[in-house]
């Protein structure tokens, strides 16, 4: 979705109009032009103030009736193509899932004492640079142990790309899930690319 596409976008560079102000002379002018706009009833919805006699009150077609359940059951189902699981926009369910993790403190906190633990250098070339803290047993299929710094490893890079659980590499799991993945991988915290 645009809107969707856009908050993203302000969060990660901020508002490009962040900070700034209008000056005076701009005030003015955009006043003015909204003043133009009204006067010209633009910016008005089209249905504000207006009433339908003909279709309101006993005279709507539904009034003093009801739907019949088959109605309803059609009314529901169009209902459900339009939110959640059937629409074009579902993505698998994982809004709830991106919204923990990217709030979780303690997630950070998680990366930090795997880190720790490790001296800050990769378990496996000891090199101390762009490191990443991975789960041993997968982020997605072990949730319980997301959490467990036993169940974390520092790694460089270099190696962390050698796993056959780094990025898209997962051929263990189906594709479907797969594509939920790598969405979901857009929210991790920085520096955890593994899932
Ligand atoms: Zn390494």
């Amino acid at each position: 979705m645009r809107g969707d596409n856009l908050k993203e976008w302000i969060k990660k560079n901020g508002a490009w109009n962040k900070g700034k102000k209008h000056s005076e002379e701009q005030k003015k002018k955009l006043k003015l032009a909204w003043i133009k706009r009204k006067e010209k009833g633009l910016g008005i919805s089209w249905n504000k103030n207006r009433k339908f006699p003909q279709y309101s009150g006993e005279n709507h077609p539904m009034y003093g009736k009801k739907h019949s359940p088959e109605t309803i059951r059609k009314i529901k189902e169009a209902r459900k193509k339009q939110f959640g699981e059937k629409s074009a926009n579902w993505k698998g369910g994982i809004t709830p899932i991106n919204e923990r993790i990217r709030k979780s403190k303690k997630y950070k906190l998680w990366r930090k004492e795997v880190f720790e633990r490790d001296n800050y250098a990769c378990i496996w070339c000891g090199f101390k640079g762009n490191l990443h803290a991975d789960h041993v047993k997968s982020f997605a299929l072990f949730p319980k142990l997301r959490l467990e710094v036993d169940n974390g490893r520092t790694l460089c890079i270099v190696c962390h790309k050698k796993t056959d659980t780094y990025g898209n590499k997962r051929k263990d799991i189906p594709m479907k899930t797969n594509n939920r993945l790598l969405k979901l991988m857009k929210f991790l915290p920085e520096g955890v690319t593994t899932i």
